[in-house]
């Protein structure tokens, strides 16, 4: 299939495919669009069954960050990287090839981690660049807490909005995935009042947040038929689909999981259902919100205050998205993604140019 008639193509404004012959390095990088700023976007490192995967994944990611981005009002435009390959083809000579293939873009796109790559594997390609985000250096190194933070705003903001209230004591609030973000929301979560009832694969997950937080813990499948006012999705993708929404009792989905809805039309079958539905995008911002408030060679240091305030309107954005959805009569995620094209026009006068 030919790129331009690529079902995920979508205007992307650059897609470099490279290739190193010592290390073995394959790597696609997607810069979707840049009206807003350099392009921002995690590396992901997956053994794709074929080199078409890859490409539809990398497309449809950096997309996405442009959306993101857009509607967390960060400067920046949306980008996404792909390594081909198993972990096993790591090494510090691979990672300087990305490094080195990141920098030959000089600068409209800038790198950071993603699934399968860590903060040690984006600093090597820090050695070889300056367009690389998401380092110890940068000030804040790991963004999971922020992005739970970000969430937990979110999660505040869709409580309001379904259930009037400004509080969460007493809300119940069901968490699928007890990882980097899942944990830090329970604590933010059982702090703030809430009831939680938790899941996870990992038996020691489940273990911590059951002593620290008192929660109540149920099997991976059950998660979906419990008796709470939230369902917070933050482990996989595509866990909103027709089998899974009849069964939620929840009024309100809200979590940090990426691409939680398993096609868009469920967004319409959440409406449907008097379920009101977080747009994932925009309430998982918090881990990019940070990354573009970290140190910057020849920038201001980073400001944790000036960075959490930032992640906190989140909250705001939610509002502003729910209120649009209600004014519109369409889903969240529709009014979500309006929000952020708006976002993303070119001005009028560099239009008409
Ligand atoms: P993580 O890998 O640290 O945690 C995921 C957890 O989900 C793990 O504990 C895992 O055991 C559990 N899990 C896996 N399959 C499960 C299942 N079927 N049922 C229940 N639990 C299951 O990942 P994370 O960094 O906490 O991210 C969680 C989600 O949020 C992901 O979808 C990620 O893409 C998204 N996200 C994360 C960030 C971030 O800053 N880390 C930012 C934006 C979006």
């Amino acid at each position: 299939m030919w790129l331009f008639d690529h079902p995920e193509f979508d205007d992307h404004e650059k897609v470099l495919f490279g290739h190193d012959h010592v290390t073995g390095l394959k790597a696609i990088i997607a810069i979707h669009d840049t009206t807003r700023g350099p392009a921002v976007g995690g590396c992901r490192l997956w053994n794709y069954a074929r080199d078409e995967d890859a490409l539809t994944d990398v497309l449809r990611l950096s997309r996405g960050m442009s959306y993101k981005s857009a509607l967390a009002n960060l400067p920046f435009g949306g980008g996404k990287s792909v390594i081909l390959g198993t972990p096993d083809i790591k090494s510090p000579a691979l990672f300087r090839a990305m490094g080195r293939l990141v920098d030959s873009l000089g600068g409209q796109y800038r790198v950071a981690e993603d699934v399968g790559i860590s903060v040690e594997n984006v600093e090597v390609m820090a050695e070889v660049s300056p367009h690389v985000a998401g380092t110890r250096a940068g000030g804040f190194g790991d963004p999971s807490p922020a992005t739970a933070r970000g969430v937990f705003m979110g999660l505040k903001a869709a409580v309001k909005a379904k259930l009037g209230r400004d509080d969460l004591t007493g809300l119940r609030v069901a968490v699928q995935g007890l990882g980097s973000v899942g944990y830090h929301l329970c604590r933010l979560l059982h702090a703030a009042g809430a009831k939680l009832v938790v899941t996870d694969i990992n038996q020691e997950a489940i273990a911590r947040c059951v002593q620290e937080f008192g929660a109540e813990a149920v099997a991976p499948e059950a998660i979906y038929d419990q008796e709470v006012d939230v369902y917070a999705p933050c482990a996989l993708g595509a866990t909103i689909h027709d089998e899974t929404i009849p069964r939620l009792k929840a009024s309100i989905v809200a979590g940090s999981a990426n691409n939680q809805l398993a096609e868009e039309r469920h967004g319409e079958a959440l409406r449907q259902a008097g379920i009101l539905y977080a747009p994932d995008y925009a309430i998982n911002a918090g881990g990019v919100i940070v990354i573009a408030h970290e140190t910057r060679p020849g920038g201001p240091a980073y400001d944790e205050a000036l960075a959490m305030q930032h992640v906190d309107r989140i909250h705001e954005t939610l509002l502003a998205i729910f209120e649009r959805a209600e004014q519109d009569g369409v889903a969240t995620s529709l009014a979500a993604d309006r929000v952020a094209e708006d976002r993303l026009a070119p001005p009028l006068s560099a239009a008409a140019q």
